[in-house]
């Protein structure tokens, strides 16, 4: 630590990013990443044109994208904010209308980043526990006079609650900021976005990241009135005006007008986790129902720690998390047919290994 850290950021939880180990080939089922390419129309997208426009700075609007996005959800260009990833979206929207001290509040298992970012913004934040099955009660949310950030579905337990559940905490203050964190609602769930029509508290942020298989081009946006988003435009024009770069724009602007390819990847998921998450079930292991791409289920025989270095050794990353409340639970990306058959096959080897157990899938 230099002489400069600020005291206050002298113990600042990074973020801990899934493990990405270059000592062997791994099958990386550990950050809801994607089997599936991006859309080839991003390659087709991206062409010597563009290359040479590097030679100047990208629209610091990403109007283009912003447009794109828009037209494909039936909202405004100014209704639409871009960012570096949906996390760089929540920075924004936490450093625009958040002071220190601030009131905030989100599930006390959810998304890591949102306690991350509340420490780092220095809110003052209040982890609500999720219920003992991990469905998320609303009242306490609505009850309290604080403003929300709610994953839906969660992330990791892949746990949704119904839009009829969050207009009822949007609506009952209206000065009360409602952040919902859609990263997942393409497989399989019902979005809140109308609600954005009707209340000027609600901000709704979504990824690239995940359904449109490109985490590492770093898109993410928000969704809101045109008075939010323009207010965080402004923000990111005292930070970081050329947040995205021209390369990322075109990119982003093909991925989001492919249609075809995003339904194909999409349904392929959707069908895979649903083989997965019954094959699952028939090993024997507690398997949490979800409409996400990963599956979020409980070790019985070999404890979830061990298992996850097992997996890890015949060459299969999963997440483990230490919270002692899913300490016992694995979450583990759905790939392809392919790739999940092999993590059953492993699945199967390790559980298989103790004296007189005999667990089978049907084929
Ligand atoms: C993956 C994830 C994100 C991060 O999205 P990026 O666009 O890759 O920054 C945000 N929220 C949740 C709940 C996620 O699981």
């Amino acid at each position: 630590m230099s002489y400069f850290l600020l005291d206050e950021f002298e113990n600042i939880e990074p973020y801990n990013p899934g493990e990405q180990p270059d000592d062997r080939e791994y099958l990386k089922l550990n950050a809801n990443e994607s089997s599936f390419p991006p859309s080839p129309k991003v390659l087709e997208a991206i062409d010597k044109a563009h290359i040479n426009g590097m030679s100047h700075y990208s629209d610091p609007y990403c109007w283009k994208l912003r447009k794109a996005i828009g037209d494909h959800f039936g909202v405004s260009a100014e209704e639409v904010f871009v960012g570096n990833g949906a996390d760089e979206v929540l920075s924004f929207c936490l450093m625009s209308f958040f002071r220190p001290g601030m009131k905030i509040c989100f599930p006390d298992i959810t998304y890591d980043f949102y306690r991350i970012y509340a420490k780092a913004y220095r809110l003052d934040y209040e982890q609500i526990p999720l219920r003992d099955d991990f469905t998320l009660d609303i009242e306490p949310y609505i009850e309290s006079d604080r403003d929300v950030i709610i994953a839906n579905p969660n992330n990791p337990t892949g746990l949704a609650i119904p839009v009829s559940e969050i207009e009822r905490l949007v609506a009952s203050n209206k000065n009360r900021m409602v952040i919902i964190d859609e990263a997942y609602v393409d497989f399989g769930n019902e979005s809140v976005l109308p609600l954005v029509k009707k209340y000027s508290n609600l901000v709704v942020v979504y990824t690239f990241s995940k359904s449109r298989n490109m985490p590492g081009a770093r898109i993410g946006f928000a969704i809101s009135s045109k008075a939010i988003i323009e207010d965080m435009n402004k923000i990111k024009f005292a930070f970081n005006p050329f947040n995205l770069s021209s390369l990322t724009i075109e990119g982003g602007c093909a991925a989001v007008n492919d249609e075809v390819y995003f339904e194909y990847c999409v349904n392929s998921v959707i069908k895979e986790r649903e083989e997965f998450e019954k094959k699952l079930s028939e090993i024997g292991y507690e398997v949490i129902p979800t409409t996400t791409n990963f599956v979020f289920f409980k070790a019985f025989r070999t404890p979830a720690g061990e298992l996850t270095a097992k997996l890890k050794k015949k060459g299969i990353l999963v997440r483990h998390y230490d919270d002692e409340r899913v300490c016992d639970y694995i979450r583990m990306t759905v790939g392809t047919h392919d790739e999940m058959e092999r993590v059953l096959v492993a699945l199967l080897e390790i559980e298989n290994s103790y004296a007189g157990c005999k667990l089978s899938v049907t084929a």
